[in-house]
């Protein structure tokens, strides 16, 4: 079978990768309905159910949103931090301590590194969850809590879904691509040879990556990340719009870095899980710098479609 033969070398995806049906003219119809349902679907309402979640916890004392305090960043890191810990963890746990379906589907036949100095506490997993936890959570919290207060105290529009329920629909829709164009841009600063250095070479570590790896970051690569969260502090939206983004960008990445590239369910039935996109970025560095929500990396010829190889710097 497929899989024995690649057990040694890891996983590579048979199917290139293409730029979504969406950005052809005109699209097709119905190949775009069928990419934007799998885009949707199941992931992404996971991840709506979460942030639905998350800000019905926040509601519960909404006198706590007006001020912008430790109180406030105490209560949203609890809960960015639950979320992460339940969903980087528990594919974590699935796949890497219980190893649920052995190498199957992974991108490198191996685990990951211990006993490697290159690592905080020598140990990639341990260095990832520290970053992620201390640093990553914190500084998502630090936008959203502000962007939460700022709606609160009326520093910024905020519209009911009763009021403006298109507008708010489109907002929500249309903020992960937002939040690719934006992605690609700070990603490719953080390229730049002296920033890379000081900045974004902690995120490279890892090579093979797992879910830990996803916001696994230096203090500055978090502030320009999570740094789109800040949109809604100018942009009127509401409250469920701004969770949803920081889990998008917080918890999502534990997804597309999982290293699997599929999630065996029930023996045979498969759901996508990592994304090979950034998996090549990680293995190849100098290309594939967006995401392919947001394909800006054809237009600056840094695309790699998983199948040519990429182009020497
Ligand atoms: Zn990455
Ligand atoms: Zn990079």
């Amino acid at each position: 079978m497929e899989n024995n033969k690649i057990k040694d070398k890891g996983y590579t995806p048979e199917n290139e990768i293409k730029i979504p049906p969406i950005y052809r003219i005109p699209p097709p119809v119905i190949q775009s309905i069928n990419w934007l349902y799998n885009f949707f679907f199941p992931w992404w309402i996971l991840y709506f159910a979460m942030a639905y979640l998350g800000y019905l916890f926040i509601q519960i004392n909404p006198q706590i949103m007006l001020n912008f305090d430790f109180k406030l960043i105490a209560l949203i890191w609890l809960k960015n931090f639950f979320f992460l810990f339940l969903f980087a963890g528990g594919i974590h746990w699935w796949l890497y301590i219980r190893k649920k379906q052995t190498l199957d589907y992974k991108y490198y036949a191996k685990w990951p590194t211990e006993n490697n100095s290159k690592f905080l506490f020598k140990n990639q997993v341990k260095d990832n969850m520290f970053w992620s936890i201390v640093s990553g959570c914190t500084i998502w919290t630090i936008f959203e809590a502000y962007v939460l207060c700022k709606q609160a105290t009326g520093g910024v529009t905020v519209y009911f879904w009763s009021e403006q329920p298109i507008y708010l629909f489109l907002c929500m829709i249309l903020m992960p691509f937002i939040g690719g164009v934006h992605f690609y841009i700070i990603h490719r600063f953080l390229h730049i040879p002296i920033i890379y250095k000081i900045a974004h070479q902690l995120h490279h570590r890892n090579i093979n990556t797992g879910p830990w790896s996803g916001i696994s970051m230096h203090p500055i690569e978090h502030i320009l990340y999570f740094s789109m969260i800040a949109l809604w502090a100018f942009i009127p939206a509401d409250p469920f719009i701004v969770v949803l983004t920081g889990i998008w960008f917080g918890i999502g990445p534990a997804q597309s870095h999982a290293g699997f590239n599929k999630l065996v369910l029930f023996k045979t039935k498969t759901l996508e899980l990592a994304d090979h996109f950034h998996h090549l970025h990680h293995k190849h560095f100098e290309l594939n710098y967006g995401n392919i929500y947001a394909p800006i990396d054809p237009i600056f010829k840094t695309f790699h479609n998983g199948k040519t190889f990429p182009r020497k710097k």
